[in-house]
């Protein structure tokens, strides 16, 4: 089975995604870490986030993605970038050079074919991002879109970031993730939008366990359904 999780930052995808996949055993593919490991080798090489001076860095660039016991692990020609590539600075890189098509296509085709690996060993995959429901795997057998409201996805991605040891002010926060939304949508190519067959998840005021329980309520629904 393929799940897709889409939705705006500090929605919740990533924890839930998570958590979902462990909970049914399948492999968990966190799109937006693999933006923000092309946005960390721009910013190391110090290239301008220009299509004509992001290609040539992508061609020579080696992304891999390697599942561990705590999780999905981003190496960038061999190093491992995981904590890296959490930072704001490059939260917002990543949403610039994700609107260039050699980013997207190299991008898209590394997913699909981890998603196929998977499958083809017979697991499932849960996929989550921007735009893994719509451009990614359109076909999927469960598209989940998830919003919540900015005050509350700003309260969670402040958080995210003091654990990590940035603090930020929670007007900050929210101005961000507010511009970064903004650009997600309005970009041309594969823009942040609801597939018309998703289904629609405000995470406002739920934990993640509801979260979870309500997406697995769904996963369950479908598996019966397809049985008779
Ligand atoms: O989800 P996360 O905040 O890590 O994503 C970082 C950025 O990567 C997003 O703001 C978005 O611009 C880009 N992204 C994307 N398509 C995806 C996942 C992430 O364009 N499927």
């Amino acid at each position: 089975m393929v799940i897709t999780i889409d939705g705006p930052a500090g929605s919740g995808k990533s924890t839930t995604a998570r958590l979902l996949a462990d909970r049914l055993g399948y492999l968990y593919l966190d799109t937006g870490a693999m933006y923000r490991a092309v946005a960390l080798a721009v910013l190391r090489a110090g290239v301008r986030p220009t299509e004509e001076e992001v290609a040539p860095l992508l061609q020579r660039l080696r992304l891999v993605v390697r599942h561990e016991a705590d999780g999905m692990h981003v190496l960038l020609d061999g190093e491992d970038v995981t904590p890296a590539i959490r930072t704001s600075e490059v939260g917002a890189l990543a949403s610039e050079i994700s609107r260039l098509a050699p980013v997207r296509q190299k991008l898209v085709a590394v997913q699909r074919e981890a998603a196929r690996r998977a499958l083809q060993a017979g697991g499932g995959v849960v996929l989550e991002g921007r735009d893994t429901g719509t451009v990614v795997f359109p076909g999927a057998d469960l598209k989940v879109f998830m919003v919540a409201e900015p005050q509350e996805r700003a309260r969670r991605r402040r958080e995210e970031l003091r654990r990590r040891g940035e603090e930020r002010t929670l007007d900050e926060v929210l101005a961000e993730i507010e511009q970064r939304d903004r650009q997600d949508r309005e970009r041309a190519l594969a823009p942040l939008r609801k597939a018309p067959d998703a289904f629609e998840l405000d995470t406002t005021g739920l934990t993640i366990e509801q979260q979870v329980d309500l997406i697995l309520a769904e996963v369950r629904e479908r598996q019966r359904r397809a049985a008779v």
